[in-house]
């Protein structure tokens, strides 16, 4: 697989971060850079119109107004001092100019004229670490506007200190998205190879090497999803395991067969026979391939207990089911001279597949027949043990060893393989049951004297009407 034609996810991550704080960060710098200049205007439009509304109340007090009284006015004010001062009469004529630049003219500055219709006028103008500020305001005599003050104001020093508030306040912006941009380039490089680690591993375990386990490190959820990945693993290797088994177990078991049929037809071909003798070998073959036929059939009823696990159950009665086993089997309890008696204790309603039970009750008297003695018994009994429903098959067979009795159940497992391949057992038959048992939430448990017999006791959960339905 080509991993490079996907993009990388942390990266995008990572992207998506240091996107949101640059705006974050560009917002507040921005807000931040606009109050710290609202406060500087605000303190300097105070500032002005105190200074204008002193000039105007002051000159308004004068006996005359021209150059020389308003000049020795603010020599004597010395709050007054300011860039520039122009004093105008109500026409808007020159009368002081602090510059003495517009001296008798007329000076109609926009501030001049708004502040001539009776308005207190400040405008601001901050560039290049300046702060130019204009103030007017009329100059009231008994109710009348009598002549206007205007004064300008150039601010370099407190023009400077607003501009490097706003430096730094950018630089700190500049710096935190610097640490931002490192620390998230720092966590998707650990993000990446700890994901890099962990797609390496299933690259081994797509090889095959199921032995193998990644370790993610740390303690968050990537480290969860190394220790299912791990889990995971662990499963595969053990059905792995069994599959390979279960495949070697089987095709040893079909080897056997196979290899007689392969005998008998060479003995045939290579040696001068009478019919008779034939016939007998032909027989035998039809034998080995009778065997191979229930082997196979076994297999297949074997695969398909896992296949079959969604299939519609049904509530069933265990006797009918018991009997129609013990119908089917009547050919060979003769042919062994064994009795079958079923005893119905108690049969009690239970919720399964009629076809699965049939398969553990077909199986579990076939055994009984099987390694029973001539002339032997077995007994089947329904009844109910604690909130199961209880099938128990007892027979006087010969019984199974002790040490035996943990292995029955496994694939392929015989205690006498000369006897159970004698009377065409094929090892599978208890597998079997086990697996539909448990697929039908059972249990099945034995205890067995060799010598004397053997029984099986299986329990499935009572259909509660009441509380199954819900
Ligand atoms: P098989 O096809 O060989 O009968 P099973 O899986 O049915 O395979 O049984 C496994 C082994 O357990 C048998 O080979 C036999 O040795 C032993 N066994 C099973 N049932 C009985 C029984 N009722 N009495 C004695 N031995 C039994």
């Amino acid at each position: 697989m080509n991993y490079r034609r996907y993009s990388s996810t942390q990266v995008k991550y990572a992207a998506t971060y240091v996107l949101i704080t640059a705006v974050v960060l560009l917002f507040l710098n921005l807000y931040t850079s606009d109050l710290t200049q609202k406060l500087f205007y605000q303190s300097k439009q105070s500032a002005m119109t105190e200074k204008c509304l002193l000039a105007s109340d002051e000159i308004a007090k004068l006996e005359v107004i021209n150059a020389s009284t308003v000049s020795s006015l603010v020599e004597q004010l010395e709050s007054l001092t300011v860039t520039r001062m122009i004093v105008t009469d109500q026409n808007g004529f020159v009368i002081y100019d602090s510059a003495a630049i517009a001296q008798n003219q007329y000076c109609l500055l926009p501030e001049i004229v708004t502040a001539m219709e009776g308005n207190d006028v400040f405008s601001w103008n901050f560039h290049d670490a300046v702060m130019e500020s204009r103030a007017a305001a009329p100059i009231i005599y008994f109710g009348s506007t009598v002549g206007c003050v205007y004064i300008t104001d150039y601010d370099a020093t407190q023009g400077a200190m607003l501009s490097s508030l706003q430096n730094t306040i950018l630089r700190v912006t500049l710096a935190l998205e610097a640490v931002v941009l490192l620390f998230s380039l720092a966590y998707a490089a650990t993000f990446s190879r700890r994901i890099h680690r962990l797609m390496a591993s299933m690259r081994i375990i797509q090889n095959g090497d199921y032995t193998h386990k990644v370790d993610m490190g740390g303690n968050d959820e990537l480290t969860l999803l190394g220790n299912e990945f791990n889990d995971l693993t662990e499963r595969l290797q053990t059905s792995e395991q069994k599959r390979r088994r279960f495949v070697s177990d089987a095709s040893h078991e079909l080897k056997t067969p196979l290899a007689s049929i392969k005998l008998l037809t060479d003995s045939i071909l290579q040696n001068e026979m009478d019919s008779a003798t034939i016939r007998e070998f032909v027989c035998d073959i039809g034998d080995e391939a009778e065997r191979l036929n229930r082997m196979t059939a076994k297999l297949l009823s074997l695969t398909r207990v896992d296949v079959d696990e969604n299939a519609e159950c049904e509530i069933i009665y265990m006797e009918p089911t018991v009997r129609r086993a013990v119908r089917r089997l009547s050919t060979l309890t003769d042919r062994n001279c064994v009795t079958i008696h079923v005893n119905s204790v108690q049969d009690v309603p239970i919720l399964m597949q009629e076809d699965d039970l049939y398969q553990i009750v077909y199986n579990l008297l076939e055994n009984g027949i099987k390694y029973n003695i001539p002339n032997g018994e077995i007994t089947v009994t329904l009844g109910q043990q604690n909130d199961n429903a209880l099938l128990t098959v007892r027979d006087t067979g010969v019984g199974i060893p002790e040490d035996a009795l943990g292995h029955i159940f496994e694939r392929f497992f015989r205690v006498d393989k000369a006897r159970s391949r004698q009377s065409g057992g094929s090892g599978l038959g208890l597998a079997i049951v086990r697996a539909i048992v448990q697929r039908n939430r059972g249990e099945i448990t034995v205890d067995s004297t060799v010598g004397a017999g053997t029984t099986f006791h299986v329990t499935f959960p009572i259909f509660d009407t009441e509380v199954d339905k819900e």
